[in-house]
């Protein structure tokens, strides 16, 4: 699954960027800098536009515009937050994290953790993770592609295996992350986001976060609202997992 285009080594390709938000790196002024292009194709993903690489998206920034912006941050912000799409896609994202760390920010990427090679060559580098867990790994084929005639094709992909080494490559150098889970009921049930929960509690996952479903539009294959909220009322639901985490964390939609 993933697109033949990847950038190439020396130039990041940003498909957005948002000059500052306290949102995406808990407790930093950071801006967010959306790279170009994802590997994978969630339902629930609410930026369609910049996941297929090979597709301009329209007044998208270069890189260079990028740093451009930051040097004018300097001292205002804490940190630049990498974030997609998928970051670690592009190679060209390792020399553009330590030209941003070079200019005294700190650095935080979120992944969807389908590339722990990668993930372990910047670590040194990033002072926070935002990592997706996206299902229970053994069913990660379902949750990746949307549509389910590709699943038996990729099954043998094995992506949750890939996820689960980030997540032991994260636990092992001891940076401070987060796991979350978005709460789409097309890509994860009730008895997933339990066995997920335990999953992490037994790695040692010491924060993890749940995350309402925004719905992507009114089509008749989206979830209903009562389907999305149903994990957020289920009182004995919430009552065995957050136990099981120093730091549990629910974000309703807004
Ligand atoms: S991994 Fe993230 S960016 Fe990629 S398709 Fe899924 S939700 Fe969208």
């Amino acid at each position: 699954m993933l697109p033949p285009n990847k950038g190439n080594e020396q130039t990041l390709l940003v498909g957005g960027i948002v000059p500052f938000t306290t949102l995406d790196y808990p407790e930093h002024l950071s801006a967010v800098v959306f790279c170009h292009g994802c590997c994978w194709h969630c339902p629930y993903c609410h930026n369609q536009e910049i996941i297929d690489i090979n597709k301009p998206v329209k007044y998208a920034p270069s890189w260079e515009s990028v740093i451009n912006f930051l040097s004018q941050r300097q001292g205002l912000l804490d940190a630049v937050v990498f974030s997609g799409g998928e970051p670690l896609l592009q190679p060209a994202v390792k020399s553009a994290i330590k030209q941003v760390k070079d200019m005294g920010f700190k650095v935080a990427l979120h992944t969807n953790g389908h590339n722990p090679q990668m993930l372990a060559e910047v670590l040194p580098d990033i002072s926070w993770i935002g990592l997706d867990i996206k299902t229970v790994f053994s069913e990660y084929y379902k949750a990746v592609s949307k549509d389910p005639s590709f699943w038996d094709k990729i099954k043998s992909q094995n992506f949750g295996k890939a996820v689960e080494k980030s997540l032991d490559t994260i636990l092992k150098a001891g940076t401070d992350f987060e796991c979350r889970t978005t709460l789409d009921p097309r890509v994860v049930s009730k008895d997933e986001l339990k066995r997920i929960a335990k999953t992490l509690s037994e790695k040692g996952v010491k924060t993890y976060a749940i995350q309402e479903y925004r719905k992507t539009d009114e089509s008749p294959e989206q979830p209903s609202n009562e389907e999305i909220s149903s994990f957020f009322t289920d009182a004995e639901l919430l009552a065995e997992i957050k136990p099981l985490f120093p730091h549990f964390i629910i974000r309703r939609a807004r």
